[in-house]
């Protein structure tokens, strides 16, 4: 860009420079041929005053020839002499002197008719006669005639070319003095202009000049180049006369006209030096340097388009303008860049920052952390408990409501060095750099659900929400996507631990979350083979020994061993595979069920249900539906539910249970003792037994025998059977026995086993049967 200016400048002052310089050269042009032509024109007009000069000595020249002829002619002694010619009369006044001095070359007289009277010239001292036939007297004659009759009264002078010379003639009548006789004759006196007379009037005059026939009006000479020429007919008498006046000489001015080229030509490129000079200041100053100015700042923002470039306003002329509009645009696109850059950052429901936004405040924290390590960065991932059933059963407005809230509550919770975004749906982080004196994690997480539980009124309609939170430690080195699975990891673990709760990332939970995920990943991929088995466990009667029930138990085999139901059960409630699992299990269970009866008839078959299952709408229908195609008697297919799914009052479970009972299934209720179901709650479930957990069997050993006392009259008070669950030794068997517990389950009878095993361990039918 800069090398475009700079050629755009060095251009422009070029140009400049060759304009100038042409207009240099054609004003240095013009003026010298203005003063080459006034100096020709002046030296033109001298030479037509010179030429007049010598033309005006000329005619003077002439008329003082006729003036002496006319003397001659008005005199009483040449009127005598025509009449009576004497040679006295020229002996005194035709004499060789006199001639020479009125510079006379020959005398003609003639009689007024105009024939030859006497004709003479002087040859040195001796006067002769002119030849009768000469040039000279035709000329004479020829004059002569040519005069009109006023002239040849007054007299007059006619230049003739004779003889390849000028010749001037004065004609004058001859008269007496007195002029009262008639004209006698002619007198006429010739003087030839040869080379002497011609330098004498050269030296008069001071001019050199020559004559030239009009004949050969063409110039005579050779004409020097270069050389000045005037010329003008000489005047006699008769008017123009036959005799051209002309002056050539080499121009006298080429001097002054070189000294005046020389000067012009300093002038002008004075003038241009000077005209460039100051165009070029003028130019660069004003415009030129300016633009490069320009240029220069537009080049720094192209490189570094952070730093805002300012194109510099000096006054109010156009450029300033133009850095005026570059201003403006260039904070028009600030403002817009601002604005798009905030806009990318930034969550459009809640107008919390948004995922984004989030890693580039964790770099910048982690820059921090970096220089100052006493902080300490801690990510809070919230996220809201059963949030889908809002968006479900109040519509998405409601939900959207919520979350804005939600964001608005926390944003007040937040300090400064506090970021919160909206990672997407109804997850939120909160990012918290503190030092010593900032709020332990526990203390944040715990305002941060308080927070959250606040109700929130849409619509006349209340909505109160929970939320929990995972939380995990960054160090300066931890990437996002480390810090975000910690978090999401605790996260779990919070909600696993129920909901509206926390929990700190830690190594172990991640050993654990990973052990999940990757029993969950096989147990999928195990159901989906159908590689899940059930075994069966009797239960008896104590005093006996005959089977009275068998409980289905899941079993997975996994590497040669089997995974044990306490580590997949849980992982598969949570990863929603329970309900897949336990269909299966409870039809592998009762397609087993008529085999089983064949060896041991009337035997009831019990089988697991989880308390998630027991969430599931169409449980009842699909269980009756299981029992009748084998057709068996749906009181032979007793369910066993755990306790602890009876500590939450939930009327969808009550219900479940009521209709499992409505459609002809008796129901147990597994581990009892260990949870925490209030007597009058127990009353009111339509169990038909107790299973006493193994811990309480366990107890009997150590004579303790308190606990199983009270179960025992509890079922016999509330009527149920109690099952013994966990007998292992003939000691609790007996112990047991003795307090009035007849069904019993435990290692000492039989342990869970495949159906083949079960069948080939079932006594023969006819002695072990009984009722249940
Ligand atoms: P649970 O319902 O209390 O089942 C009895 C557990 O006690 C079984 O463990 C059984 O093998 C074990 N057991 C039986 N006699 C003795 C004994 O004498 N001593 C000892 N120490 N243990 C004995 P298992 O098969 O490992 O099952 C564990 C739990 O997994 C079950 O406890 C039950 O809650 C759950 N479970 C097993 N299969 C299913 C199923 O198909 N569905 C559901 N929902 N839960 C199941
Ligand atoms: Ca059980
Ligand atoms: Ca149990």
């Amino acid at each position: 860009m800069s090398r475009t200016i700079h050629s755009l400048r060095t251009r422009t002052l070029f140009y400049l420079l060759l304009l100038l310089s042409a207009v240099a050269l054609a004003s240095y042009w013009s003026t010298s041929n203005l003063l080459h032509q006034s100096l020709g024109q002046y030296e033109e007009r001298h030479a037509q005053e010179e030429l007049e000069r010598v033309n005006v000595a000329l005619v003077t020249d002439a008329q003082a020839l006729l003036g002496s002829t006319l003397d001659y002619g008005f005199w009483d002694d040449s009127y005598e002499y025509l009449q009576q010619p004497s040679l006295a009369y020229l002996d005194s006044n035709f004499t060789a002197d006199s001639m020479r001095n009125l510079r006379v070359d020959f005398t003609v007289f003639l009689t007024t008719a105009g024939a030859l009277h006497s004709a003479f010239e002087f040859s040195g001292e001796q006067r002769e006669h002119l030849a009768t036939d000469s040039s000279t007297l035709r000329a004479v004659y020829d004059g002569l005639a040519t005069l009109p009759a006023t002239l040849q009264q007054q007299g007059a002078y006619l230049l003739r070319w004779i003889d390849g010379m000028p010749v001037v003639l004065a004609y004058s009548p001859i008269r007496d003095t007195d002029r009262s006789q008639p004209q006698r004759g002619w007198l006429v006196m010739g003087r030839r202009l040869d080379t002497n007379a011609l330098a004498r009037l050269e030296q008069l005059v001071g001019t050199p000049f020559q004559l030239a026939p009009t004949t050969t009006s063409a110039p005579a000479l050779p004409t020097a180049p270069g050389s000045l020429r005037v010329s003008r007919l000489l005047a006699d008498s008769l008017g123009p006369s036959a005799v051209h006046l002309i002056i050539q000489r080499p121009p006298i001015l080429d001097p002054q006209k070189r000294d005046g080229d020389l000067l012009l030509l300093g002038n002008s490129l004075l003038i241009l030096l000077l005209a460039a000079l100051a165009a070029t200041l003028l130019l660069d100053r004003l415009i030129l340097k300016r633009l490069s100015r320009f240029s220069h700042l537009a080049e720094q923002r192209r490189r570094n388009a952070e730093q805002p470039a300012v194109w510099p306003v000096q006054g109010d002329d156009e450029l300033d303008q133009l850095a005026l509009s570059l201003n403006e645009l260039m904070a028009e696109v600030h403002t817009a860049h601002e604005s798009l850059y905030q806009e990318a950052r930034r969550d459009p429901l809640t107008g919390l920052g948004n995922r984004k936004f989030l890693s580039e405040r964790l770099h910048l924290y982690q820059a921090m952390q970096r220089r100052q390590p006493g902080l300490t960065l801690t990510l809070y991932l919230i996220d809201l408990d059963d949030f889908k059933l809002i968006n479900d059963c109040l519509g998405h407005e409601a939900g959207d409501a919520l979350l804005n809230s939600l964001a608005q509550r926390l944003g007040g919770l937040l300090r400064a060095s506090d970021t919160a975004v909206r990672m997407g749906g109804d997850e939120f982080v909160v990012l918290s750099l503190t030092d010593d004196t900032g709020p332990g994690s526990h203390a944040l997480a715990q305002r941060l659900l308080e927070a959250v539980c606040q109700p929130l009124m849409f619509q006349d309609t209340q909505l109160a929400i929970s939320a929990s939170i995972g939380i995990a430690l960054a160090g300066p080195g931890t990437s996002e996507d480390e810090l975000l699975r910690n978090a999401d990891i605790a996260l779990y673990q919070a909600k696993r631990a129920g909901k509206s709760g926390f929990a700190i990332f830690s190594a172990t939970m991640h050993t654990n979350v990973q052990e999940r995920m990757r029993i969950e990943q096989r147990l999928r991929q195990a159901l989906a083979l159908g590689q899940l088995e059930v075994w069966f466990q009797p239960i008896v009667d104590g005093e006996s020994g005959a089977t009275r029930m068998v409980e289905a138990l899941a079993r997975w085999p996994v590497d040669g061993g089997y995974c044990p139901p306490d580590k997949f059960i849980p992982v598969a409630e949570e990863a929603g595979l329970i309900g897949e699992l336990g269909l299966y299990i409870a039809q592998r269970a009762i397609q087993a069920l008529p085999r089983l009866q064949q060896a041991r008839p009337g035997l009831v078959l019990n089988i697991n249900l989880s308390v998630k299952q027991l969430l599931q709408v169409n449980l009842v229908g699909q269980l009756c539906e299981l029992v009748d195609a084998e057709r068996l008697s749906r009181h032979s297919v007793h369910f066993e539910l755990t306790e602890s799914a009876f500590s939450e009052s939930l009327e969808v479970l009550e219900e479940q249970v009521n209709a499992l009972v409505a459609a002809g299934f008796q129901l147990h209720l597994d581990d009892f003792g260990t949870g925490y179901s209030s007597l009058q709650r127990l009353q009111h479930l339509p169990m038909s037994a107790l299973k006493l957990d193994k811990s309480f069997t366990r107890l009997l050993d150590e004579g303790d025998e308190r606990i199983v006392k009270v179960i025992l009259s509890l079922g016999e008070l509330l009527q149920l059977r109690v099952i013994a669950e966990g007998v292992e030794t003939e000691q609790q068997r007996e112990r047991l026995q003795i307090l009035g517990c007849r069904l019993m389950q435990g290692y000492l009878f039989a342990k869970p086993m495949p159906e083949q095993q079960l069948l080939d361990w079932l006594p023969a039918p006819s002695s072990t049967a009984g009722s249940v």
